[in-house]
């Protein structure tokens, strides 16, 4: 590991303005994937920044009637409130289905949205990699690429993002509350938080250096009954998704009001399934209304020579997903 130096901020206008000063500075949280990232000599700040004393940790709800989740609370903090298991259970079952135990208990919420690809190329710095190296090229679109996107990518990069907890979000419309260098504080809808890798794919979210995330928002909804987060993967548990799927309901008798479908392990960003989502609203919820808009949805995929399987595997998910959250994830 490369010499750093390690600052200890005081307070969120001392971590903002400290970060602001030094182009290669990094805030560090729970650390669970920067440090991973500096031991293998993919992330080189020269300074650390330590924000884990600022306080931003508290889960409240809002004067809208939603929950807003601290910045630098800890992901098992936030998986486990009442608050999120009465009234955002999808999110609970996301943070879950994330990372270990011992991870989560470190990692924090906003840390979560900002957590790099593990594309292993990119983790790799003996091949190319457009996301670490701009312009050295992409070891993955000619390699292995199982685990890699089939929606959204380009040829500059082809990785996907790797939350759980996001694609939760997702499907939930969260917002994330920003803080920036002069103390203006602002809004990005979590769908537009990511960005997908287009022809700058070193930058994965639209957070600009020495931006702070204070909170992420969850507006109230009527999903809390019928919704679920199904992740499929090679093993148990402590892997990253090949395909998940948040689905949320929102019923009257058996017929759909509202749904909200967000897959995770597909592409760089969380994707919301918009075209299938809008199929629903009107219909019956049944496993043949499912299946159209799953098939609508995943038959814009591009896959790539190894992941062809994702499209299928996207296709019954969705369905899954769906069945499972009209049972309210009792099935
Ligand atoms: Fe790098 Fe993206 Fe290619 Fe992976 S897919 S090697 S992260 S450019």
């Amino acid at each position: 590991m490369r010499p750093f130096k390690y600052t200890n901020a005081k307070d969120v206008s001392s971590a903002i303005k400290l970060a602001t000063g030094n182009p290669n500075a990094k805030f560090l949280a729970g650390g669970t994937n920067l440090l991973d990232l500096m031991k293998e000599d993919v992330e080189r700040p020269d300074e650390v920044i330590d924000i884990t004393r600022l306080g931003l940790a508290q889960i409240k709800t809002t004067d809208a009637g939603g929950i807003s989740i601290g910045g630098l609370g800890r992901n098992t903090d936030a998986a486990n409130h009442p608050l999120i298991r009465q009234h955002h259970p999808v999110l609970t079952q996301a943070i879950l289905a994330g990372a270990s135990g011992q991870i989560r208990n470190m990692a924090t919420n906003g840390g979560n949205l900002l957590q790099r690809t593990r594309c292993p190329y990119f983790y790799d710095i003996a091949m190319p990699c457009n996301k670490r190296e701009p312009g050295s090229g992409c070891g993955a679109l000619e390699g292995i690429n199982r685990m890699h996107a089939i929606f959204g990518w380009s040829e500059k990069c082809i990785a996907v993002y790797p939350s759980d907890m996001a694609v939760a979000l997702a499907a939930l419309d969260a917002v994330v509350k920003i803080k920036g260098p002069n103390g203006e504080e602002r809004s990005v809808a979590i769908t537009d938080f990511h960005r997908l890798p287009g022809d700058m794919p070193e930058k994965d979210t639209n957070l600009s250096h020495g931006e702070l995330i204070t909170a992420i928002e969850i507006p109230k909804s009527n999903f809390a009954d019928h919704s679920y987060y199904l992740k499929v993967r090679d093993r148990a548990s402590y892997a990253f998704a090949l395909v998940s799927v948040a689905a949320a309901l929102e019923l009257t008798g058996n017929v759909i009001l509202q749904a909200r479908i967000a897959i995770g392990g597909v592409a760089h960003k969380p994707w919301r399934a918009t075209k299938a989502e809008q199929m629903l609203v009107g219909k019956e919820a049944t496993e043949a209304n499912f299946k159209l808009a799953a098939d609508a949805e995943m038959a814009d995929a591009k896959p790539l020579e190894h992941n062809k399987f994702k499209v299928e595997l996207g296709n019954r998910s969705i369905v899954r997903a769906l069945q499972m959250a009209l049972d309210g994830g009792k099935s």
